[in-house]
């Protein structure tokens, strides 16, 4: 019998470890099918406290684990494939084996919705990213025309964000209309360095041949004309998918499916915590993670303390 099984090895997942491990309670972290999370899969990572120069992405989330398991965390390559919350213990299927654990920390990210082209895939990290906050310094992109694709608040965000470092940010929406909230709009709209393409869809990013991104033909919806913008980046910014489905129906979330946490990091169900992107549409920082990871542990640890 487990007293915590974290599920995700994000930054919420490995901060909740590394709480709940010191506090005696040897964690178990099911790490998932992407191992450290989406943070693994961005370069430098320039924003998260205490690293001067930046951390690559990878190396950060390689020295969470060690520094949870150091405490007695341990890690599991593993899926979950069914969780039965309906009484204390929580019955848990991982990969075909039963897990049986007093508290259960819920901390499984969400995933960026992609644009589904196979040169958006071939060019992920030489040019494709899902994270201006994390790549938009970079110096391939610096005094360069950007594009961001989308038209809700992330994507105007992004685009804001990017007029840092771009020559020019193409904002490319589907629509003729933001969806983002007003005032999001109307910022993004009124700096002279985002110029939107409305109606318009990206059909193809180029250059796989060059293996990085020199531009992106454009398919106008209401004309079908075709055209091809020259860009060092593409910013896709059309929405996350909370990885919360296997609990859908149990734990409360939103119309989104994000969880929605009961005072801080507990949720409707007793024993169930939650912590990170899973329940984050707003911040979705790698810190913010990590401090609802350590908030989740907490709250798990006085749980099992009281009973
Ligand atoms: P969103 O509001 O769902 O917007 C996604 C955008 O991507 C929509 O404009 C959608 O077009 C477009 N889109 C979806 N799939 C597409 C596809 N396959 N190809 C092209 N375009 C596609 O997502 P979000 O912007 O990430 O926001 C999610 C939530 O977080 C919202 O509640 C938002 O308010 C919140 N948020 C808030 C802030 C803030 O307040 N600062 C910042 C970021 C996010 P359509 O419009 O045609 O559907």
């Amino acid at each position: 019998m487990e007293n915590v099984v974290i599920i995700g090895s994000g930054c919420a997942g490995w901060t909740a470890a590394l709480y709940a491990a010191r506090a005696n309670l040897r964690p178990l972290v099911l790490t998932g099918r992407q191992p450290g999370g989406l943070l693994t899969t961005t370069t430098i990572v320039e924003n998260y406290p205490g690293f001067p120069d930046g951390v690559d992405g990878y190396e950060l989330m390689t020295r969470m684990q060690k520094q949870a398991e150091r405490f007695g965390a341990r890690a599991q390559f593993g899926t979950l494939e069914a969780a039965d919350l309906s009484g204390r213990p929580f019955a848990l299927t991982v990969d075909g084996e039963r897990v049986e654990t007093q508290t259960l920390i819920i901390a499984t990210g969400a995933s960026h919705r992609h644009l589904g082209l196979e040169s958006e895939h071939k060019l992920e990290n030489k040019g494709v990213t899902y994270c201006a906050t994390c790549d938009g310094a970079l110096p391939i992109f610096r005094n360069q025309p950007l594009v961001v694709v989308g038209g809700g608040d992330s994507a105007c965000e992004e685009a804001l964000y990017l007029t840092r470092f771009g020559s020019v940010v193409y904002l490319i929406h589907r629509r003729d209309a933001l969806r983002a909230s007003k005032i999001m709009a109307e910022r993004a709209l009124a700096n002279p360095k985002i110029e939107p393409v409305w109606d318009s869809v990206v059909t193809d990013v180029l250059d796989v041949k060059q293996d990085k991104v020199t531009g992106v033909r454009v398919q106008n919806l209401k004309t079908n004309a075709e055209s091809v913008l020259e860009c060092a980046g593409l910013f896709v910014a059309i929405g996350h998918i909370p990885n919360t489905q296997i609990f859908k129906g149990v734990i409360n979330m939103d119309e989104n499916g994000y969880i929605i946490p009961k005072n801080g990091a507990s949720t409707n169900v007793t024993g169930v915590f939650v912590a990170g992107d899973c329940s984050d549409h707003v911040y979705r920082q790698a810190v913010t993670a990590a401090g609802m990871g350590c908030a989740a542990a907490i709250e798990a640890e006085r749980l099992l303390a009281a009973l």
